[in-house]
């Protein structure tokens, strides 16, 4: 359920380094590496699933686990009084780069009220 070449897949697996801030059996997070806020975590799935596309009805818990984890991580980064704003990137229009299903959480300054 891992796919070789993708970057994610190669950082869950420590081919590649990551700054990891949490990890359970089915979703890890860590920072990005060029963070766009003071607080950028990126939320992921062990398995290897492309974009909120490839999603199916056999992720439901799996991508209910991942909003948890968020959540907890914004309490535990400081911003969950503050604010954040999570997203995820699908597809060229979407601004996806790499291409296994991650939520971008960011925070920790004001990020305006436009998202597009
Ligand atoms: P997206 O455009 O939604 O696919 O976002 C991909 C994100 O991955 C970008 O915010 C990048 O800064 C981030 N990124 C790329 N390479 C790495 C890496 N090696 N470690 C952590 N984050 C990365
Ligand atoms: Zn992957």
């Amino acid at each position: 359920m891992q796919n070789a070449e993708c970057l994610f897949c190669r950082i869950i697996r420590r081919e590649v380094p990551g700054e990891f801030v949490y990890e359970d059996n089915e979703v890890l997070a860590f920072k990005d590496i060029y963070p766009l806020a003071p607080v950028h975590l990126l939320v992921v799935p062990r398995i290897h699933i492309q974009s909120l596309n490839e999603a199916a009805p056999e992720h439901e818990k799996l991508l209910g686990q991942m909003l948890l984890v968020a959540k907890r991580l914004a309490a535990e980064f400081g911003v969950a009084e503050t604010g954040y704003r999570l997203v995820t990137n699908m597809g060229s229009d979407g601004g996806q780069v790499v291409g296994h299903l991650h939520f971008h959480l960011l925070g920790g300054k004001a990020l305006g009220t436009k998202i597009g």
